[in-house]
């Protein structure tokens, strides 16, 4: 089976709407055709200050939404980045064979160390990315499903195996930008030409899966549409109530033409109580099995456990190989 491989950050207490329709819910889709590795970057969560309990609290509910949305530990490796050392060391490598022009084009880097104040900014965060090419070129993966946002980190991770493969010895695959088809990108409630994001300023246009649906249906119903009346799908003039045909189109499985077709005569009242409705059904039997996978705190760690144990298994094949090409002596 062909090797995908993506991750998430434990950034936030919930992962949202967003990341689900346009990320995780592909993720379990792909388990089956494919050798899927799914991880949790606490490693990269550092780039940015973090609190110590908080990241390990977030890295625990980031297991759990996994598992309740549906990525099923024995068909993928399911593992936490930290818990497997080859990541570090292989980016190390990586690190070496990297400019420092080259890293300095990084448009993630520009923004957020921009939002951080430049001096405050990491070193960490500008070597990000590279990190993140070691994440995927350790398991040798074909695929990668990315975001648009991430798309200039995998030409990154494809020039260093590339890089990498010439000046050494052919051992790194080339990965391609695994395309996410079908999945929707999901707007801010409030500013509904923004994406929505985890590390948005206001939480307000936020649809957080582990928020309290009735939370999540206040939101909703304040989401910023336009002053005319029509439910149309028209991003340019409606991009509001675009957005909610768009969400509700992906929870309840509709057509945006049939959508359309029945707020016929109906307002956008309506349409945001339907939205929220469905979201209360799509967000309840998750919310009671994060809850369950919280509650057994040794079941978490055994699948990590396990995990981890297999993508190392992997990793360390690859990292001994790279050792060997770079010059490091092998321990006996
Ligand atoms: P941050 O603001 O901290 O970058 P984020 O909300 O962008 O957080 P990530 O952890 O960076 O979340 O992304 C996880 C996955 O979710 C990625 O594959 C990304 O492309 C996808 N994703 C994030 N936001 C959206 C969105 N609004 N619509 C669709 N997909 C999204
Ligand atoms: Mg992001």
């Amino acid at each position: 089976l062909p090797r995908v491989l993506s991750g998430i950050q434990p950034t936030a207490d919930s992962f949202h709407l967003g990341n689900y329709l346009g990320a995780l819910k592909d993720w379990v889709g792909l388990q089956d055709g494919y050798d899927a590795l799914y991880f949790i970057p606490d490693l990269h969560a550092i780039t940015m200050p973090q609190d110590p309990k908080l990241l390990a609290k977030r890295t625990r509910v980031s297991v759990a939404q996994l598992l309740a949305i549906g990525i099923d530990p024995n068909k993928s490796t399911l593992f936490v980045q930290s818990q497997v050392p080859q990541h570090a060391e292989l980016a190390w490598v990586l690190n070496c064979l990297t400019g420092f022009g080259e890293a300095s084009r990084m448009t993630q880097f520009k923004d957020k160390s921009a939002r951080e104040g430049n001096e405050q900014a990491s070193v960490g965060l500008f070597t990000y990315p590279i990190l993140q090419a070691a994440d995927i070129l350790l398991y040798r993966a074909q695929h990668v499903p990315v975001g648009e946002d991430q798309r200039q980190h995998l030409e990154l991770t494809r020039d260093l195996a590339q890089r990498f493969n010439s000046r050494y010895k052919k051992t790194f695959v080339v990965p391609d930008a695994y395309v996410i088809k079908g999945t929707a990108k999901i707007y801010d409630l409030q500013n509904p030409t923004a994406k929505m994001s985890k590390s948005a300023a206001s939480d307000a246009g936020i649809i957080n899966l582990l928020d309290d649906p009735k939370v999540s249906a206040k939101r909703i119903k304040s989401a910023v549409t336009d002053t005319d009346r029509e439910i149309r799908f028209d991003r340019a003039t409606k991009p509001g109530v675009s957005n909610l045909l768009v969400i509700l189109g992906a929870l309840t499985g509709e057509s945006i033409e049939t959508l359309e077709t029945g707020y016929e005569g109906k307002g956008y009242g309506d349409l945001k109580s339907d939205v929220a409705d469905a979201l209360a059904d799509f967000v309840t039997p998750i919310q009671a099995q994060v809850k369950e996978f919280l509650a057994d705190p040794a079941e978490l760690d055994r699948i990590l456990t396990i995990g981890a144990e297999r993508a190392r298994a992997i990793a360390s094949v690859t990292l001994r190989q790279v050792y060997e090409r770079v010059g490091f002596l092998t321990p006996k």
